[in-house]
């Protein structure tokens, strides 16, 4: 896919990384921006925090291809740092009609946002430790969003793993999957977080 809209094209490598998954995906994950692998692979969340995800989503019993995996920005900012305020404004400006088009398409029951940048953006809602774990109307649709931690925060908050597993679990119950976690036998979410 080619987008000239905003500079991040100019400086990576796999310029508008779309999605992947299943394109009928009733769960749409949306996360923040392609890192350095995810730019030399060109698929979104195949670095350390995506194998994260595949291993929170395996002790759900759910497989990366029962879903659609995709990133608000679609281009690598350098050095994986996000600009500030303005320039970040413009660049998801720029991006978002992308992902738009790719939820009119999946048409997923549930949006579940990974992180902060995407939280904020697709629900108008900021602060992601104050919503996370909620279900929020997206901004303009009436498609449901659950808030979730990004991995790559567990990676630094390992205590947050659970989290994840839990909105995870939330988003796909009321998007009607069924899921088999280990640990849910008794009917109680007891998310068994890596030792
Ligand atoms: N972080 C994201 O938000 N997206 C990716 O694809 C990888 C890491």
């Amino acid at each position: 896919m080619k987008c000239e809209k905003c500079n991040l094209h100019l400086t990576c490598k796999s310029p508008c990384i779309m999605g992947t998954g299943n394109p009928k995906a009733k769960v749409m994950l949306v996360g923040e921006a392609p890192g350095y692998d995810e730019d030399k692979k060109g698929v979104p969340f195949v670095g350390v925090a995506g194998q994260l995800l595949d291993f929170i989503l395996y002790k759900l019993g759910i497989e990366r291809e029962d879903l659609y995996i995709t990133n608000l920005i679609k281009c690598r900012p350098p050095n994986n740092t996000l600009p500030k305020a303005s320039e970040l404004k413009e660049i998801v400006e720029s991006c978002k009609p992308h992902l738009m088009s790719e939820i009119k398409q999946v048409k997923p029951k549930v949006v579940v946002t990974l992180g902060g940048t995407a939280t904020a953006s697709l629900t108008g809602v900021r602060f992601i430790s104050k919503c996370e774990g909620l279900v929020l109307p997206m901004e303009h649709t009436k498609i449901k969003t659950v808030a979730c931690y990004h991995p790559a925060y567990v990676l630094r908050s390992p205590s947050k793993e659970s989290n994840i597993a839990r909105a995870l679990f939330k988003a796909m119950t009321i998007a009607g999957m069924k899921l088999k976690p280990k640990g849910m036998e008794t009917g109680v979410f007891d998310y068994e977080i890596r030792g």
